[in-house]
């Protein structure tokens, strides 16, 4: 059978999503091929399911630093509350594009000329292609998103290593729920954001040692092992053959996410950086470029970068742009100060002394993130309450 769209969308996480959704607003035909489960990994085994486990995992902390370690809560239990509660969302998100006119097909996609979709015995045709395929695990073992799906169950003492921030992330989240961690840190994590000054990155690791994780230049008598290894982008040559890669795997685009292939473009984790609140981005940009012509350029410094760990840190703005930085504490403010003392916040200047970067350290992060972002002419972190004004106050790209 062949079937022919405007615009064929390959995977259904936040970039697919997010372009399927505003290509839709504009009346164009579209189809989504997604060969697993509707949303993706973020919203089955990554930002969604983490972050509602950060939010009671900090509740957990809160009482715990108040009451000493009198209060626990069941892993197994709050992993089928934060399950269900992601089934009824994965439904939500897939009924309200179908109503718009959506086409999914399930199945798993090649291409097989430069604007024809192979998928099973589908074959669909359209005038542009947008990929947006994801990332894998590099790596064997127990992932996190393995933890994140209920797929196994931490037990006893915990490992964790690898160079994704997600290591942060659970180390702190397992230790809320009474897991002894233990978190190899070696020398360069995080090094692919030189945003993060080490001022900051230490204030992650003390924050965690005072929960109690354990952080070690190399792990021993590892018990049970989580790899949290940076994700490699999933772009394989067998299935794609058209679209020229970088030398790390990567989809090779130009500044508008358009590939080697005109009218193909790439989106979310096939192009660094990887992250949802860039993959919004990525398919804003793709879908401005389908739909006015090719004048969108990608400018990743307009997203604010998040870890929400024992503290939250993170960036926004161009560092390239500042001439001074400048570091203020952010306990000066009488709710940080009663919600995480010690949090920080470095400002950069540029020639003229207007602010064009910030980074910190502390709970409430987010929030200054989103704000300052906002003043930049930029959107939000995800996942933040702040999206919601996208949804409701921005043009329809
Ligand atoms: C534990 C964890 C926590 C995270 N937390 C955050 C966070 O808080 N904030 C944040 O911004 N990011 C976070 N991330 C990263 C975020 O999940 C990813 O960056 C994001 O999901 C990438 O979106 P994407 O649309 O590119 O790909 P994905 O979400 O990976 O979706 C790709 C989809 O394409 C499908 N697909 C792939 N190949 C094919 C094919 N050939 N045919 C058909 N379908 C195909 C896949 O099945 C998948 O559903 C987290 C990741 C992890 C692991």
């Amino acid at each position: 059978m062949e079937r022919k769209f405007d615009v064929v969308v390959i995977g259904s996480g936040p970039a697919g999503y997010k372009a399927s959704k505003l290509l839709l607003k504009r009346g164009l035909s579209v189809c989504i091929v997604e060969k697993e489960v509707f949303g993706g990994l973020c919203l089955n085994a990554g930002c969604i399911p983490k972050d509602m486990l950060y939010g009671i995992a900090l509740s957990l902390q809160r009482i715990k630093n108040l009451k000493g370690n009198t209060v626990s809560l069941s892993w197994e239990e709050t992993l089928k509350q934060v399950q269900s509660k992601i089934l009824r969302l994965r439904k939500l998100a897939e009924d309200q594009l179908r109503s718009k006119g959506l086409a999914i097909v399930y199945g798993e996609a090649e291409l097989i000329e430069e604007k024809k979709v192979k998928v099973g015995r589908t074959t669909l045709t359209a005038d542009y292609i947008i990929l947006a395929c994801g990332s894998k695990p590099p790596t064997e073992g127990i992932l996190p998103e393995d933890i994140l799906k209920g797929k196994v169950i931490p037990e006893g003492r915990v490992s964790i290593k690898g160079n994704d921030p997600s290591a942060y992330e659970l180390a702190f989240i397992l230790k809320a729920f009474d897991r002894e961690v233990v978190l190899e840190v070696k020398e360069g994590l995080l090094s692919s954001f030189p945003q993060i000054s080490e001022t900051i990155y230490l204030k992650l690791e003390t924050a965690l040692e005072n929960c109690g994780v354990v952080i070690v230049e190399n792990l021993s008598g590892e018990g049970f092992l989580i790899n949290a290894e940076k994700r490699k982008p999933n772009l394989c040559p067998q299935r794609f053959p058209f679209i020229k890669l970088t030398s790390d795997g990567y989809a090779d685009t130009d500044p508008y996410l358009e590939t080697s292939v005109p009218g193909v473009y790439a989106v979310g984790d096939l192009v660094p950086p990887q992250g949802a609140g860039f993959a919004f981005e990525k398919a804003r940009v793709a879908v401005s470029n389908i739909l006015y012509g090719k004048s969108f350029r990608f400018d990743p410094s307009k997203i604010p970068f998040l870890i929400t760990s024992a503290c939250e840190v993170g960036f926004v703005g161009d560092i390239n742009k500042v001439a001074r930085f400048e570091y203020k504490p952010l306990s000066v403010n009488p709710k940080i100060f009663v919600n995480h003392e010690g949090g920080i916040l470095q400002i950069g200047y540029d020639e003229s002394d207007k602010p064009v970067f910030i980074a910190g350290a502390g709970h409430g992060l987010c929030e200054i993130l989103n704000v300052f972002s906002a003043v930049l002419g930029g959107w939000f972190s995800h996942p933040s309450y702040g999206e919601i004004l996208e949804e409701i106050l921005a043009p329809i790209v």
